[in-house]
């Protein structure tokens, strides 16, 4: 007999999220998660020619998102304790994001083992120079799962 194929749509949509209509470029960054709780790069950086940036989160491992799960998430760098406070209280059923929170630049969904998010955002408001991170905003990670984020003249 053969088996239900649920997990058919899964593995559609991150093919389709693997194949931007365009050919990877400086304004497209991917970057990994894992069971271990780490992002695989911790200084990310786009030059200001970019008007908007392509993300694409992975998670490589294979724990559930209830458990192990990440987002990315794009602020100040003096944002960024604030935004993750508010977000353990905005609790699981919002990505630990706080509704609305205006500081939040750019984030991506909180995704769980072998998921991946894409998002689009612009870096109009964006000055090279500033300093800007990305972190993690599941309770407890952004300890270890942080970095810089630059715009590059
Ligand atoms: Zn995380």
């Amino acid at each position: 007999m053969k088996k239900t194929h649920y997990l058919a749509g899964l593995v559609l949509m991150s093919a389709t999220a693997a194949m931007p209509a365009f050919a990877a470029d400086d304004c497209t960054i991917e970057i990994n998660s894992n069971d271990a709780m780490q992002f695989d790069q911790s200084e990310l950086s786009v030059p200001a020619s970019c008007e908007e940036v392509t993300l694409t989160l992975h998670h490589t491992g294979t724990m559930p998102k209830a458990a192990m799960g990440h987002n990315w998430v794009l602020s100040t760098t003096e944002d960024m304790p604030a935004i993750a406070t508010d977000g353990m209280g905005a609790g699981a059923d919002h990505d630990y994001i706080k509704a609305d929170d205006e500081r939040v630049i750019a984030h991506t969904a909180l995704i769980g083992g072998g998921e991946s998010d894409t998002i689009t955002f612009s870096t109009a408001d964006l000055k090279a120079g500033d300093d800007y991170s990305f972190f993690c905003s599941f309770p407890g990670h952004i300890g270890i799962m942080k970095g810089t984020f630059s715009i590059t003249e």
